[in-house]
């Protein structure tokens, strides 16, 4: 049985003092069931202060990306040792706004993943299609490709133990939320993919939907048999919501 997982994607969002209520406020509402595991992706400036915040909690922590570089001369960027150092146990790889706005393709995708690997991280790997792509019935070849390109650089054996997060580029941040049918054929197809390589990391892989999930529809995302969490954008900003996706969870 694989365990839910719900996290956070604050994006470039918050300041030391929202960080401090949000983490607060989330600390005194968490819920008890331990049902779901819970985690906040946070901007790198704010890792120290969550870290400090989180000690104790069983809320993890984690970034939204990571260098291809172990460490050298590649001024800006973050690597996988420093998130380390910084308790992250989880980073976001591949999310739909690197990859349009900052260019990572998917073989530099592939290459963060492993990076993250290395230190130790469980990478969140985003997969996902545009609208048009969906409107003009390839869905699905978008996911075998961008899948296939990390297959191309890691082994299955250094897959086992990463997440996925089927991400619809045309429900973040936009209000629309894959149906539940919608969601569930894509993860059950990812799951396929996956079981191509390795029944057992098939089986045991934890596979996150992300798009305009919220309180209210949560729970009817959450229940499909290939949904193992979500991947939270918008709503992991407002504690209350956060809690009650992570409860519906
Ligand atoms: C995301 O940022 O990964 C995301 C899913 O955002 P939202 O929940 O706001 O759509």
């Amino acid at each position: 049985m694989r365990r839910k997982l719900i996290a956070g994607n604050w994006k470039m969002n918050a300041s030391k003092v929202q960080c401090e209520a949000l983490i607060s406020a989330l600390l005194q509402n968490i819920p008890h069931s331990g049902g779901a595991d819970m985690a906040v992706c946070v901007p790198y400036p704010y890792l120290a202060q969550v870290e400090s915040a989180l000690r104790d909690a069983t809320i993890r922590l984690g970034a939204q990306d990571v260098s291809e570089h172990d460490k050298g001369a590649y001024t800006g960027e973050v690597s996988g040792a420093m998130l380390a150092d910084f308790s992250c146990k989880y980073v976001i790889v591949g999310h739909s706004e690197r990859r349009s706005y900052y260019g990572d393709s998917d073989e530099v995708v592939a290459l963060k993943f492993l990076a993250a690997k290395r230190a130790g991280l469980i990478p969140i790997l985003c997969l996902g299609e545009t609208l048009e792509e969906r409107e003009r019935g390839v869905t699905r070849d978008i996911l075998k490709r961008q899948l296939d390109a990390v297959f191309d650089r890691v082994s299955i054996a250094e897959f086992a133990g990463a997440v996925v997060a089927y991400e619809p580029v045309w429900a973040i941040g936009t209000g629309k939320t894959a149906t539940p049918e919608q969601a569930q054929d894509a993860h059950a197809f990812i799951r396929d993919q996956l079981r191509l390589k390795s029944a057992t990391v098939a089986a045991e892989t934890q596979i996150l939907y992300g798009g305009s999930m919220k309180a209210s529809n949560a729970r009817e995302l959450l229940v499909q048999p290939d949904i193992d969490g979500g991947l939270i954008g918008g709503a992991s900003l407002i504690a209350d919501d956060f809690i009650a996706i992570a409860t519906a969870a």
